[in-house]
């Protein structure tokens, strides 16, 4: 058995699918574990779920590097007409709901 490192804790159990599913097509190996798990799972909230992704050794540069990537893929913007910070995910400004547009500087 190759040695393991534990990559990420305390994930929920969405989280860590997304993720597993994000590495897995980068090809590295990413076992979940967790008390999530072992059972009754139908019977929970995902967000109450402790999710731990653990990939071997050898590869846990490579995805700590991925996960940094993944997480910085949506950097905040600056609305060009009212000049207030929305999240990376938002497509309008939650302020005067202008469309995203970046500017470039
Ligand atoms: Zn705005």
């Amino acid at each position: 058995m190759e040695e393991r490192s534990k990559l990420v804790a305390g994930g929920n159990l969405l989280q860590a699918h997304a993720w597993k599913g994000m590495l897995e097509a980068c090809g590295i190996g990413v076992e979940l574990r967790g008390e999530a798990l072992l059972g009754g799972i139908g019977e929970l909230p995902v967000d109450l779920q402790d999710v731990e992704l653990w990939v071997a050794e050898s590869q846990y540069e490579a995805a700590r590097a991925q996960l940094e990537t993944l997480n910085s893929e949506s950097p905040k913007w600056q609305c060009v007409k009212c000049h207030e910070m929305n999240e990376g995910n938002f497509e309008l400004c939650w302020h005067c709901s202008a469309e995203r547009s970046e500017q470039l500087s």
